[in-house]
């Protein structure tokens, strides 16, 4: 599960160790000595996680989460907020900031490490590298690889081929399954933040996705909700196939 972490913290100490633990754990990090800073590398890259130190030089870290939590770009990032208060008022306060969670310092990598995959698997599950297994198909993050279990003998699968594209969309419509999401959300989350490109560009990976998925009779579950967007359902409703 490696993702873009966005640290925010003043110490430098502590910013190069987390910086060096979260690269070695395979993430990419970007490091920000105040809240000005990251403000600014927001603006440039999304990041798909915050640590955000709670006392900073120009804003206070819960200020700042409030702030990510009103704008609508920034609103979905999850935040774990670094703090030297341990005062359960103070625990309270940050939750209510909109923090995901919060870690007392001092913490060892190790538990860092673990409260990012916990808020990530959360809050990303498209993010995770676990086997999603649904309507007979078999996906594994981190192969990605895609299996089809055979309709007669259940025991039996076969391995599907899909582009990139084709492989992250369906992993996050399995990921959400049951869920409605827009162009513009799959855009957001699938292609990425920053990614100028037409709805329509959408239309046609869900087109081959569907393809692909119809050669093994599988095409029903990845469905078109008229008017609003796309969703992966094993409930099969043919009024829904676009
Ligand atoms: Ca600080």
């Amino acid at each position: 599960m490696a993702v873009t972490i966005l640290v925010v913290e003043d110490e430098l100490a502590i910013q190069e160790l987390i910086a060096l633990n979260l690269k070695k754990a395979g993430h990419m990090v970007l490091c920000a000595d105040n809240v000005e800073q990251a403000q600014k590398m927001i603006n440039n890259v999304l990041p798909d996680l915050v640590l955000l130190d709670w006392m900073l030089p120009d804003m206070s870290g819960l200020e700042f989460a409030r702030r990510l939590r009103r704008e609508e770009r920034t609103k979905a990032i999850p935040i774990i907020m670094l703090t030297a208060k341990v005062q359960e008022s103070d625990k309270i306060a940050g939750l209510e900031a909109g923090a995901d969670d919060y870690i007392t310092k001092p913490f060892s990598p190790r538990e860092l490490l673990a409260r990012i995959k916990a808020v990530l698997r959360r809050r990303l599950p498209e993010m995770s590298d676990e086997i999603i297994e649904m309507g007979g198909l078999k996906l594994d993050p981190t192969t990605h690889r895609v299996h089809v279990h055979a309709h007669d003998e259940p025991s039996k699968s076969m391995e599907i081929t899909l582009g990139p594209t084709e492989f992250r969309l369906l992993h996050f419509l399995m990921a959400y399954k049951e869920r409605v999401h827009t162009r513009a959300q799959l855009l957001d989350r699938v292609w990425g933040d920053h990614v100028f490109i037409e709805d329509r560009t959408v239309d046609v990976h869900i087109r081959r996705l569907r393809k692909i998925l119809e050669a093994v009779g599988k095409e029903n579950l990845v469905q078109t909700v008229r008017g609003t967007g796309y969703r992966f359902s094993i409930e099969c409703n043919e009024e829904n196939i676009g």
